[in-house]
């Protein structure tokens, strides 16, 4: 029998928080439930607690507990991809509230809000990091700081605890996109934060073969239960089969975390040293501007690095068609490494240099990814 230890570690919540032996089967590993509704019993009831798969199903309570549990929060709600999750926050705000965020947040979620919530919501794109900045745009009507640390794809690091206290002075709610770090790296509620969000396609896949998303809460409050109503309402929700998916590759998220960071370091240390390189953008180097708030803030720095290349565009597109290991691809979290020049998907708008590429660090084996890297640079 498992002896529950209290507090688990998280290499044991990921792989026993969505375990629970099938009654009726003896099966060790859930099911995947595909009907869509439940038998109600003779007085009408739902004898099983599930009524349509819509509003909830047994595949998905299991992976949102193991969601919650990872977070440390009350509760999780999962979603078909990361951005159904933030558009879920965003559509439970009440019309004309005020809502600040990043100006080098996910371009992805930067432009729904600029497109889809246009007329619905007010909102500015600021320096979060700088507090006087933050200050002078807070309004009676703000209702939202949202946050992205590391942020995507600059790696810049939001200093989370500063946040929560101004936000706190002002009554105003923090949410954090925390796809970057994963709760391994990093536990934004435990900071103070109010909700944690996730593009659960990334690192809780880990294959780049699925779409997910994850809203975790600190507390089941009024605000949460809207948040739960959009899901329902909305129904943006993953399928049994993605929930399964989903469950299966989180057993297994601390220890690929731990070889992702293990060779991000590497490579960030190399690429550093490296006479074609400009700059490497990693907070697990000493020399990233926010090192010492990672530090303080984080307990791992991650998968995920940018680089920029000397001589601009041109050889950045260069190194990158020389590399025979890395895939060129968008995405990331994957057990393979990806490569992209970000500023040609961003947009007009991007605030990203035109000589910096992304890199999602693999689990292929560091020298081969050192090898590699080297004769596409040289
Ligand atoms: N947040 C971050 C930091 C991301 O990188 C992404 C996707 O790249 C998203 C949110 C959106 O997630 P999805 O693509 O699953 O909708």
């Amino acid at each position: 029998m498992f002896v529950k230890i209290t507090p688990m570690k998280i290499e044991t919540i990921a792989i026993h928080a969505s375990n629970k032996a099938d009654e009726a089967t003896g099966a060790v590993i859930q099911p995947i439930i595909l009907s869509t509704t439940f038998e109600r019993a003779a007085d009408g009831g739902y004898p099983s607690g599930y009524i349509y798969s819509r509003s909830a199903n047994p595949n998905r309570s299991m992976l949102e507990n193991v969601l919650a549990k990872l977070e440390n929060g009350a509760d999780a709600a999962s979603f078909s991809s990361g951005n159904a999750a933030g558009m879920s926050v965003f559509q439970s705000l009440k019309p004309g509230t005020h809502i600040i965020l990043p100006d080098d947040m996910y371009h992805g979620l930067r432009n729904q809000i600029k497109i889809l919530f246009a007329g619905i919501l007010e909102f500015d794109f600021i320096d979060v990091n700088n507090s006087d900045v933050l200050q002078q745009h807070i309004k009676p009507n703000t209702g939202l700081i949202w946050i992205e640390t590391p942020s995507n794809p600059l790696l810049k690091i939001t200093d989370i605890k500063k946040i929560i206290a101004i936000a706190r002075k002002h009554h105003i709610k923090v949410a954090c996109d925390n796809t970057f770090a994963t709760p391994v790296c990093q536990q934004p509620l435990a900071l103070g934060a109010d909700i944690v969000m996730h593009s659960a396609t990334k690192y809780f896949g880990g294959h780049s073969d699925l779409m997910g998303g994850a809203l975790i809460t600190a507390i089941k409050d009024a605000w949460w239960a809207k948040i739960r109503q959009v899901q329902e309402m909305g129904g943006a929700i993953p399928s049994p089969m993605d929930c399964y998916y989903l469950a299966r590759s989180i057993k297994t998220l601390p220890y690929r975390m731990a070889g992702h960071m293990k060779n991000a370091q590497l490579l960030a240390e190399y690429l550093e040293k490296h006479p074609k390189v400009e700059q490497v953008m990693y907070p697990g180097l000493p020399s990233h501007p926010q090192h010492a708030i990672a530090k303080q803030q984080m307990c791992g720095f991650g998968g995920m690095l940018s680089v920029c290349i000397k001589g601009g565009e041109v050889e950045a597109k260069r190194v990158i068609n020389s590399l025979k290991l890395f895939t060129q691809a968008t995405s990331l979290g994957g057990v393979e490494s990806l490569i992209e020049h970000r500023a040609s998907v961003e947009g007009p708008d991007t605030k990203t240099p035109f000589n910096l590429l992304r890199i999602s660090v693999g689990l292929e084996h560091i020298d081969d990814l050192i090898e590699d890297m080297a004769q596409a640079l040289d």
